[in-house]
């Protein structure tokens, strides 16, 4: 028998110096929820253990024009019960511009930071990402914005999202802090991240991985087709083994990856935020997590 793969509730955030917890709760689909249900929320993922929480300026938005109201909502909450603000490590995004789209050009990416924290109704982000690569920025313009952003106090560390390895390197290049974070696509549905080299590249240059859509955004809870299916079965053994549901599952398979990526999960539902933190509980061999990376690829191993 082989040891069971190493699960930490926390971890650090890259080098920022700020500790997280491994699964962290997104808001990308929480505008409209309404103060009430929207605190009920948040309580609910800090309550479950939950510290890191991960929002976006374009979260809720609905196409016509200003932003999105998923920071606003979260805004109302934190204004109505300002002791919440220092149980989370807040984490926002900015630089998708509708309809350009993307725009990290350093006079806008100040002014989003700015808009992020009047609607957020704090001082500072803990963490700030850029959200998609904008082609037309210099790394060196991008990093003089994020450098600015944490010398003036507005946000503690940075980091981005759904950024190739070659460009997190050329913005590690010349940005005077660490990048504390990166943000991808990653679950049993999608492997791009383990096959191409960014979760090593995070490993050997300390860059906390965020998972996003770490149930495929919602299709291994409701699997159609045969991929889907094959990988829920995969993850139903692991998960009737430790008494857990199969979305628990998924989360701590994303989780167990070397890495140690901190698995998002989007649920709006209170119950399910605290059945996600069940995750902790499992633990993987060797052979239960490679049954489930196979049945993702559909063929063995070499
Ligand atoms: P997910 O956890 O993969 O999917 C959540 C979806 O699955 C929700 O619609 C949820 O619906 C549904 N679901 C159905 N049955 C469920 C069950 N039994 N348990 C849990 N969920 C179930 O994540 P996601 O919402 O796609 O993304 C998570 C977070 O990642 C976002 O909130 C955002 O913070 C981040 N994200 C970032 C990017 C980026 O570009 N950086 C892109 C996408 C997402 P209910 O609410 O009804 O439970």
């Amino acid at each position: 028998m082989t040891e069971p793969l190493r699960l930490d509730r926390t971890r650090q955030l890259g080098r920022s110096g700020i500790t997280v917890s491994t699964l962290a709760w997104g808001m990308w689909r929480f505008a409209g929820a309404g103060a009430r249900q929207g605190a009920r929320l948040v309580h609910t993922a800090l309550d479950a253990g939950i510290t890191l929480l991960d929002t976006a300026d374009i979260y809720g938005f609905d196409g016509t024009g200003g932003f999105g109201d998923a920071e606003a909502l979260l805004g109302e909450v934190l204004t109505a019960e300002p002791g919440l603000r220092q149980r989370m490590v807040l984490v926002s995004k900015g630089g998708i511009r509708p309809p350009l789209p993307y725009d990290s050009s350093p006079a806008y990416l100040a002014e989003a930071i700015d808009a992020s924290l009047a609607r957020l109704k704090t001082d500072h982000l803990d963490c700030w990402l850029i959200h998609r690569p904008d082609i037309l920025t210099h790394p060196q313009e991008i990093a003089r914005a994020l450098d600015a952003a944490i010398a003036a106090g507005k946000v503690r560390s940075v980091g981005v999202s759904n950024f190739t390895q070659a460009q997190i390197t050329a913005l590690s290049h010349v940005l005077g802090h660490p990048i504390a974070a990166t943000q991808p696509e990653l679950s049993p549905l999608c492997l791009t991240t383990i096959t191409n080299g960014e979760l090593d590249h995070a490993m050997v240059a300390d860059i906390a991985t965020m998972a996003w859509s770490p149930l495929g955004g919602g299709r291994i809870a409701n699997p159609t087709t045969e991929r889907e299916q094959r990988v829920a079965a995969a993850l139903d053994v692991v998960a009737s083994a430790h008494g857990v549901s199969r979305e628990a599952a998924a989360c701590s398979w994303v989780m167990a990856h070397p890495a140690a990526p901190i698995a998002i999960i989007g649920t709006q539902n209170e119950a399910r935020i605290r059945d996600a933190a069940s995750a902790w509980g499992v633990s993987w061999t060797r052979q239960s997590w490679y049954d489930v990376l196979v049945a993702s690829r559909g063929e063995r191993l070499p």
